[in-house]
């Protein structure tokens, strides 16, 4: 495994309830690399393991068999370190602070003196275009909004991979759009790896490098699927490669077999 390498999981098996009789087996034998500055996305139907997997990567739950590093590192290493940032769907800030203040708050756990901390916060808040918002509570802002503070906050302590779990999934259709331009655009500042989970094709193919398709329980990966887009700007989404990559994936999710799978496999290995 090479220095570039954001995550690599090997094998990871993740048995909920095991010899019990509500056992749940929701990743089964997954098997992904991510390398440093690659946009992943991981979709598939609803209960397929795809928060599991995220959570096991993020030290939230262990895997029941496999390997897992992250940034060559444990993933509880990686955790203390603070390597990864996490969003997920609700942006799950606290009503109590304000909005910089929320912010702060993986800085405080790091240690940040006051004045740092507060430098960052307003930079990152210049970052997602909120500044004017910094002394306002969450309740306050829409929800894009509060969608772009979390986003700030799990940027905060400057960690090179993000971990976002449907982190558009509750916002309408422009907002959500335009939070993926904004997403795409911090990428591109930062050159950060991003793991990004959503059940919206249309969404996976324009944010992704790869996406990943998984089945629907037990979690497997059983495609791979590479996006050649480039840049995108606001005529991708209405591109024939574009459309191409979608229907690669809609046939993927559907169990036949995406334009670029095979290559893909050897890539992955013995998906
Ligand atoms: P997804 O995010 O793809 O919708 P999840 O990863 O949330 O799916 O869940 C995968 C499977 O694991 C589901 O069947 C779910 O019910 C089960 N599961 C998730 N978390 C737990 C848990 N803490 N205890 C028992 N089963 C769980
Ligand atoms: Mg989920």
């Amino acid at each position: 495994m090479s220095d570039s390498t954001a995550v690599n999981a090997k094998g990871i098996w993740k048995i909920f309830n095991e010899g019990q009789a509500n056992e749940v087996t929701a990743l089964q034998e997954v098997d992904l690399t991510v390398d440093q500055g690659e946009f992943i996305s991981l979709i598939g139907p609803s209960g397929c393991g795809k928060s599991t997997l995220l959570r096991v990567i993020a030290d939230l739950t262990d895997a029941t068999k496999g390997e897992l590093t992250v940034a060559g590192l444990s993933v509880h290493e990686a955790r203390k370190q603070q390597r990864y940032g996490i969003a997920f769907q609700q942006a799950a800030l606290f009503d109590w602070r304000t909005v910089r203040r929320n912010i702060e708050l993986p800085l405080e756990l790091a240690g940040w003196d006051k004045a740092k901390r507060k430098e960052r916060a307003l930079e990152l808040l210049e970052m997602v275009q909120l500044s004017d918002f910094a002394e306002h509570r969450p309740w306050e802002l829409s929800g894009g909004m509060q969608q772009r503070v979390a986003i700030a906050r799990s940027l905060a302590v400057d960690p090179p991979l993000l971990l976002m779990d449907e982190p558009f999934g509750a916002l309408d259709e422009m907002t959500r759009e335009r939070m993926q331009n904004e997403l795409l655009r911090i990428r591109l500042e930062t050159g950060k790896s991003i793991i990004f989970v959503t059940h919206s094709i249309p969404e996976a193919v324009y944010l992704s490098d790869r996406v990943v398709v998984m089945s629907p329980r037990p979690g497997r990966i059983t495609d791979v699927i590479n996006v050649n887009l480039g840049d995108r700007n606001e005529d991708t989404r209405e591109s024939e490669a574009f459309f191409e990559s979608v229907t690669a994936v809609r046939e993927a999710l559907r169990g036949r077999t995406g334009n670029s799978g095979s290559s893909i496999r050897a890539r992955v290995g013995e998906v």
